[in-house]
């Protein structure tokens, strides 16, 4: 297929940059802890795991990180041409790798498109921060799996002590 621009074009490029933003956690409004009651009636503290960022130690924020998308098209000069197939790829000096879909002859045109990516980008962005995914581990997960090993660390130190306490005791020892 013939390529749509010939070297030293001058186009624009419909290309998008990210601005992190924060906006305050959707499961515990920036408490970071949200209460559970159990189905024996108990309730439970146990912190945020939505703004949960994560690491070693437990550490809700209260807020969550995202990306907001702007349109930064740009006015480009085409200096590499790569045909593939039926997929053409353009260079410039500040990008490696253009795709044709990407490069217009306006910047009307280009602004146009990033509006389209824009859109498209902000609201995944948005859908990710806000939660809207499934929760491999609910909350009541989180709370019985503490439970459990909380029971299992009861369970340890009664064992091991009576590990430690096993050699027969001497008569007139002190208990
Ligand atoms: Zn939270």
């Amino acid at each position: 297929m013939k390529p749509k621009y010939n070297i030293g074009d001058k186009v624009w490029y419909a290309t998008t940059r990210s601005v992190e933003r924060w906006l305050t956690c959707p499961c515990c409004c920036g408490d970071r802890f949200v209460t559970v009651i159990t189905g024996d009636g108990k309730q439970h503290q146990i912190m945020c795991q939505e703004c949960n960022t994560g690491g070693w130690e437990d550490h809700a924020v209260g807020s969550k990180k995202y990306y907001e998308y702007e349109t930064t098209s740009r006015e480009v000069t085409i200096n590499r041409i790569e045909v593939q197939g039926d997929k053409t790829d353009y260079g410039t000096v500040d990008y490696y790798r253009i795709e044709e879909s990407d490069l217009f002859l306006s910047k009307d045109e280009a602004d146009a498109r990033c509006t389209i990516l824009i859109q498209e980008r902000n609201k995944a962005e948005l859908d990710r921060a806000l939660g809207k995914h499934d929760h491999k581990r609910t909350w009541a997960w989180n709370t019985a799996y503490y439970r459990k090993k909380i029971k299992e660390a009861h369970r340890d130190i009664e064992y091991y002590t009576a590990k430690l306490n096993a050699a027969p005791k001497k008569k007139d020892e002190a208990v």
